[in-house]
């Protein structure tokens, strides 16, 4: 069986002590093996700011992008056999898995290009200056330069490719070393990555490495210069806030944890029309697609109490038409869910919903699983539960079910009651409003944005939409409250968590010559 290495202090260390095996989880097959015991992590940080930050930090933007090229090239030539490692480990359908891999490529080239416009700078100069006393002689300009030290991304188990380009992308741009931790159940894709990368010598020493295996006390060795982006459930983002490191030397940190999105059908949408297509459609594939198990994947559908019968009608027959089974065969369109932990716990979810609702569609029962030995695999079926209208549904609003679960939630129609329902949530990271009511849409959208750290705006019109399950380079990714108070992405944004910005303050010749800024 393979044993997964780390990549730190610039090579590849067998971690030891007790290993966790990676299985396949549709048949239960074990496939590797990884541990962290051993392997020096205060030396593998020391190494990424003392080797990996001096040699980013030489680099211009432009240059630092074409390191982001050489990444996403490297990981686009590999790209059939990280589509296979991600079926294999992740239980992903090959559409679940380019999803994942085709992700990380695109947004490893979305900030290749952003690191070209941006230039021959090594810094970035924020905002416009200022004169700060009678004087035009006295006068203050911000910077933005790259921290000193390394940056931390731990990740979850679901995108083990594009979670660990997509946080690279920002901190390699903005000139910060990278030690990324993947999850340890789905972790042979982001292997299988950094072994590419080292083997193709893409980028300088100490800029990336990679520890597999468990996490032991690696957030517990950050500290002024550092930064720790974490993806997770919300219990151990909140842990690891509570660090004592993390309070006393303010180690900057991101979180990106659970999210109960909710999708909004307006009350101008009528049966059949091409607006109530399009919910029906995006509501089915964020269920469905890498089995629910999505951050941003739908979890509260809301629909105005007239259409609701309808809606669950529908979309019990969609979600009835989804073959679930082992993701290598091509008739099937839902795979397993991650390990056995993940199964029992979005199992445990169910049965806690259809205490207050009622089971629409699927159960928490094993579903028939195709293509899999008899009782092998984490399946679960799409489940959807049925809320009594205008009921308190406490338990729809109280915990993420992370897998392919969805409550149905009629609702008046008003845009009020629509946020008021939303905002239970207690903050999500994407939440999709379908209408063509300009009235409804306005009071909708500001009603719930200060709860969302994205607004989907259904249209049939958009052609080719990837729905709002799917994050774009170009917009943040992260929410308020659950979500975790983060924010990741969003184009040149997403530089600033790996950057401090420094207010200079002094002569504006001075200022001036120093940036490079001609005087106007
Ligand atoms: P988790 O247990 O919090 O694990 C996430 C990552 O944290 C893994 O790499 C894990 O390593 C590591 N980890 C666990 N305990 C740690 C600790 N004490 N110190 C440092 N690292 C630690 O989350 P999960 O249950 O695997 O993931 C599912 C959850 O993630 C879901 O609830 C979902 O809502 C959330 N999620 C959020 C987003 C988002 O973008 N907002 C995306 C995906 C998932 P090991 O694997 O080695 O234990």
């Amino acid at each position: 069986m393979l044993n997964l290495r780390s990549y730190v202090s610039g090579r590849w260390i067998e971690g030891g002590g007790n290993a966790q095996t990676l299985v396949n989880p549709a048949t239960e097959e074990p496939l590797a093996c990884a541990a962290s015991d051993g392997v020096d992590l205060a030396a593998a940080l020391e190494h990424a700011r003392r080797v990996g930050g001096p040699a980013l930090r030489a680099l211009s933007f432009a240059e630092r992008g074409a390191l982001l090229k050489g990444m996403a090239q490297a990981l686009q030539a590999n790209r059939d056999a990280l589509l296979e490692l991600a079926i294999a480990n992740g239980g992903n359908t090959r559409s679940d898995a380019k999803f994942d891999i085709e992700g990380a490529v695109f947004t490893l080239a979305t900030y290749a290009e952003l690191g070209e416009r941006l230039g021959p700078a090594r810094f970035l100069i924020d905002g416009e200056g200022v004169q700060l006393g009678r004087s035009p002689r006295f006068h203050g300009q911000h910077v933005c330069v790259p921290r000193a030290g390394v940056a931390v991304h731990i990740n979850a188990f679901n995108f083990p490719a594009w979670g660990l380009a997509e946080k690279a992308a920002a901190a390699l741009l903005a000139g910060m070393p990278v030690l990324s931790k993947p999850a340890t159940s789905s972790a042979m894709v982001a292997h299988r990555i950094m072994e590419i990368l080292v083997e193709k010598k893409i980028l300088p020493d100490g800029a990336m490495s990679l520890l597999v295996g468990g996490p032991r006390e690696l957030a517990s060795l950050l500290g002024g210069q550092d930064v720790l982006a974490f993806t997770g459930s919300g219990d151990t983002g909140a842990q690891l806030r509570a660090l004592k490191n993390v309070i006393g030397e303010s180690v900057r940190v991101n979180v990106e944890a659970d999210s109960l999105n909710a999708a909004v059908l307006g009350p101008d949408v009528e049966h059949g029309d091409d607006m109530y297509e399009l919910f029906l459609k995006d509501v089915q594939r964020d269920m469905t697609q890498k089995a629910g198990q999505k951050c941003t994947a739908i979890r509260r559908v809301l629909v105005p109490e007239a259409l609701a019968r309808d809606v669950r009608d529908d979309l019990a027959e969609l979600l009835g038409a989804v073959r679930v089974g082992n993701p290598t065969l091509e008739e099937v369109r839902m795979g397993p869910l991650a390990t056995a932990s993940q199964l029992a716990e979005a199992r445990e979810g169910v049965e806690r919903l259809a205490v207050e609702g009622k089971l629409a569609f699927g159960s928490a029962a094993r579903p028939a699983a195709v293509g899999v030995p008899a009782g092998r695999g984490y399946f679960l079926s799409p489940v959807l539960i049925e809320f009594p209208a205008g009921a308190a549904a406490f338990s729809a609003h109280a915990r993420e079910v992370f897998g392919p679960v969805a409550s149905l939630l009629p609702y008046s129609g008003t845009a009020e009651e629509a946020a008021a329902i939303v905002a239970r949530g207690r903050g999500g990271l994407v939440s999709s409003l379908y209408s063509e009511d300009q009235d409804w849409m306005e009071k909708a959208v500001f009603g719930i944005a200060p709860y969302n750290g994205r607004i989907f705006l259904g249209h049939p019109k958009i052609e080719l939409s990837p729905g709002p399950g799917t994050v774009l380079p170009q917009l943040v990714h992260g929410g308020p409250g659950r979500a975790g108070g983060g924010e990741e992405l969003g184009g040149t944004r997403a530089l600033a968590f790996y950057m401090q910005r420094v207010a200079l303050e002094g002569s504006r010749p001075a200022i001036q010559k120093l940036l490079g800024i001609q005087s106007s």
